[in-house]
């Protein structure tokens, strides 16, 4: 979601509201946009973590694994504030976006720079309603993957987009006279795929920990293998089948997973097992797959920063598009048995104001008890602005 020009220039408010038509991914012809409602608040603990990615952005830039001619001599990391919605309506109710993103318009961006947010109350919410579903004990290979995913996925997970964010797509550098568009078709899915890269090379890196943004040297592992088991399986269950993959994000994903494997199949530092009839993925060495991950880096780093369109066009054609037929019926049956919605919403908490003789607000109480369906029916009755009949 993108966020209007005044949004961008106020960076200190902890209350904020999005209210307006901004978004037009719902209209084919991009020209009529959906009203987006939602009153949140900053969460401060979390935004930490971005503010120290950000202040260390040039130590990550200096110790890439690239080429050094390809490296910012100054660069600047994106601080991006990580908020609590308090209330969704309009487009955003009852399905909302996990995060708001820049300004839509360039010349914005340019004159005003962009702003980066993460909804991170939402995407909690997903993690925890994701940790009972079956989906866990379905794909991952033993309860050492599943109990790591328990303890540190949401926040794994969420570490790596901030590091995509904050700093991925930030580094780095084109070379004098090099078209940023050299790339074409296949310039989003190798620019995802570089900024992916960027993040989770470091998540494995003891920088991290030693800056406090992960607890515990094992954490990263909970995001390489589910990193590596949705770009080698799982994300295909959002493919139809005998389609291949269109998309970029996915693209990458795969691009990504199934060059690691290759590139590590030697040294056994990826495998795909079978027990009971059903295929899982299995990593063996993560400190060769990080390796491997800072490889790919440099090699993708060195396609964007001289415009190498044959090398890029390739390197997504044999990796990124293809889906591999036997694993994706397969996944297919196995994720249809789990009986999961595609999509999830969510009910807003009801405020109440509580205020002292005078009339004075003293206090506003929150309670869940309100169901899906009530609370529209009240929402009708209380703000409906069209008479029910006419
Ligand atoms: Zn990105």
């Amino acid at each position: 979601m993108n966020i209007p020009l005044n949004r961008v220039k106020d960076l200190a408010s902890q209350v904020d509201f999005v209210n307006g038509f901004t978004e037009t991914y719902g209209d084919p012809l991009g020209m009529k946009a959906s009203w987006e409602s939602m009153v949140n608040f900053k969460n401060i603990e979390a935004t930490k973590r971005t503010e120290i990615i950000s202040a260390n952005a040039q130590w990550f830039e200096d110790h890439s694994p690239i080429d050094p001619k390809f490296k910012k001599e100054t660069v600047k990391g994106v601080s991006a504030k990580v908020i609590t919605a308090a209330i969704l309506a309009g487009d955003c109710y009852p399905a909302t976006p996990i995060g708001v993103n820049l300004p839509n318009s360039n010349w914005i961006r340019h004159e005003y720079g962009s702003k980066s947010v993460t909804i991170e109350n939402i995407t909690e919410a997903y993690d925890l309603a994701s940790m009972g579903n079956g989906f866990n004990e379905e794909f991952m290979w033993s309860n050492v993957e599943r109990q790591r995913a328990k303890a540190f996925a949401s926040l794994t997970n969420n570490l790596h987009t901030d590091l995509h964010e904050c700093l991925g797509h930030g580094s780095g550098k084109l070379l004098p006279g090099v078209d940023p568009d050299a790339l074409k078709a296949y310039g989003s899915t190798i620019e995802e795929a570089r900024a992916d890269l960027f993040g989770l090379y470091y998540m494995g890196d003891p920088k991290i920990t030693e800056l406090g943004l992960l607890p515990d040297k094992d954490a990263y592992k909970a995001e390489y293998y589910s990193y590596i088991m949705n770009g080698l399986m799982t994300q295909l269950t959002r493919i139809q089948p005998g389609k291949n993959i269109e998309e970029a994000h996915m693209r990458n994903r795969q691009l990504i997973a199934a060059w690691v494997f290759e590139k590590g199949q030697a040294d056994k530092v990826i495998e795909m097992q079978k027990r009971d009839g059903k295929t899982f993925v299995v990593v063996n060495d993560f400190e060769k797959l990080r390796t491997l991950f800072g490889q790919l880096l440099a090699e993708i780093q060195r396609i964007k920063s001289t415009g190498d369109f044959e090398a890029g066009k390739n390197l997504v054609e044999t990796y990124g598009v293809k889906v591999n037929e036997p694993i994706h019926t397969e996944v297919l049956a196995r994720y249809k048995k789990l009986n999961l919605a595609p999509y999830r919403g969510f009910v807003n908490p009801v405020y109440t104001l509580v205020k002292n003789k005078n009339g004075e607000i003293k206090d506003v109480t929150v309670s869940y008890d309100e169901d899906y369906v009530k609370q529209h029916l009240r929402y009708s009755k209380k703000y409906s602005t069209l008479p029910t009949f006419n």
